[in-house]
């Protein structure tokens, strides 16, 4: 039987050099490889109990959107400065030039609930630490941070301490 690894593309010197790109779209087109993915997912939420599926933009859109649909729960979208046409809280995060804004409609999670939060990728941790914080800002708890690909050596994790992380698969 294949492993997710198998189905998982990198390429080097992207978007540039020195980067080795892990690209989840190599999964994506490949049924038995997208179903392992969200399957993969879905066994790291067995047990665990939510209320909500907060997914970041866009890629954790992919990913989050099958394990709302299968565990039967609403999801809430993280997403760049100025797309949401509602009452917004947002919060911002340093890029390696500049810096990011992100948010999130303030009626997309209530006081109290127990928020899963997913990404496709952890690397520096940057906007899983910001929105963690948005989560935050409307009251719920992020009960777990779950990406499918974590990459070790930029130490993400570290950024995400006070957090339940967990990843598929990691690179260092
Ligand atoms: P961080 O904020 O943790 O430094 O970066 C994570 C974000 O950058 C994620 O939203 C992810 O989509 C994107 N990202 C960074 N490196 C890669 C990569 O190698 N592959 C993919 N698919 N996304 C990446």
């Amino acid at each position: 039987m294949k492993d997710l690894s198998d189905y998982l593309r990198s390429i080097p010197d992207f978007p540039k050099p020195g980067i080795i790109f892990r690209d989840v779209t190599s999964i994506l087109q490949n049924a038995d490889g997208f179903k392992l993915a969200i399957d993969s997912l879905l066994q790291k939420l067995e047990g665990v109990e939510f209320d909500v599926i907060a997914g970041a933009e866009s890629r954790g859109f992919i990913f989050s959107a099958p394990l709302a649909y299968k565990l039967n729960k609403p999801l809430a979208l993280i997403r760049k400065k100025g797309k949401l046409p509602c009452e917004t809280v947002s919060a911002s995060y340093a890029l390696e030039y500049g810096f990011a804004e992100i948010e999130m409609h303030k009626d997309s999670i209530s006081k109290g609930q127990k928020v899963i939060l997913i990404d496709d990728l952890l690397a520096t941790g940057g906007t899983l630490e910001a929105s963690a914080k948005l989560i935050e800002m409307l009251g719920g708890h992020v009960e777990k941070i779950l990406t499918l690909i974590e990459l070790l050596g930029l130490h993400g994790r570290e950024k995400l301490k006070k957090y339940n992380v967990e990843s598929v698969l990691s690179f260092e």
